[in-house]
């Protein structure tokens, strides 16, 4: 198994050293050469949403990643990642990838609210450790998306088939639990 991981821009390390403890494969997607190369997940990191938009669109990858997506490829998008693929971003005019049937408000804590460490449940499991930066949340979510994970009332983790996102950074945790469920979607996804 090997793990695509978006590195043009923002927290990609984290990811990598997540998945090898987890004992999975990964390489760092720079140029269109790397999206070409054979994957079995996809990982859109945090960092800023509209830098790393723009630089998709100048290296020319944002229709591969898309054709990706609806080809079933899972995808993991954290934070950041969570924004490109929303359909909808609530108090920005999004023209990101817009694959996911959710609606989210960019920095929607405030600046420097916006980032903090809770303890939260994750798809039933209980005290996980949820990491916010300058987070987004999902303001709502329209049928076929499953939510995952709510903090403050907010929902903060979502899926919707092939695709997972977290407005938090799992990478930044130490727990594996969030990496390990995505790597099952994968793992799923193979069979
Ligand atoms: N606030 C960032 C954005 O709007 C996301 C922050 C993050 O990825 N940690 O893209």
């Amino acid at each position: 198994m090997t793990i695509g991981i978006l590195a043009v821009q923002g927290a990609f390390l984290e990811h990598a050293k997540m998945l090898s403890k987890l004992g999975v494969d990964s390489f760092e997607i720079r140029k269109k050469a790397d999206i070409q190369r054979p994957m079995d997940g996809l990982i859109l990191p945090g960092g800023e949403s509209t830098s790393m938009y723009r630089i998709l669109r100048d290296l020319d990858l944002v229709d591969d990643i898309k054709r990706l997506i609806a080809s079933g490829l899972p995808v993991f998008g954290t934070c950041a990642g969570l924004l490109l693929l929303a359909k909808e971003v609530d108090n920005y005019k999004s023209d990101f990838l817009q694959t996911m049937d959710i609606k989210a408000v960019k920095n929607a804590y405030g600046r420097q609210l916006g980032s903090f460490r809770a303890n939260g449940s994750f798809n039933g499991e209980d005290n996980i450790e949820l990491v916010f930066i300058r987070a987004p949340y999902i303001a709502s979510v329209k049928d076929g998306v499953e939510v995952l994970s709510v903090h403050d009332d907010k929902i903060v983790a979502a899926r919707q088939d092939n695709q997972l996102v977290t407005a938090f950074h799992p990478e930044l945790s130490d727990s594996t639990f969030i990496h390990s469920y995505f790597i099952d979607m994968c793992q799923e996804a193979l069979s």
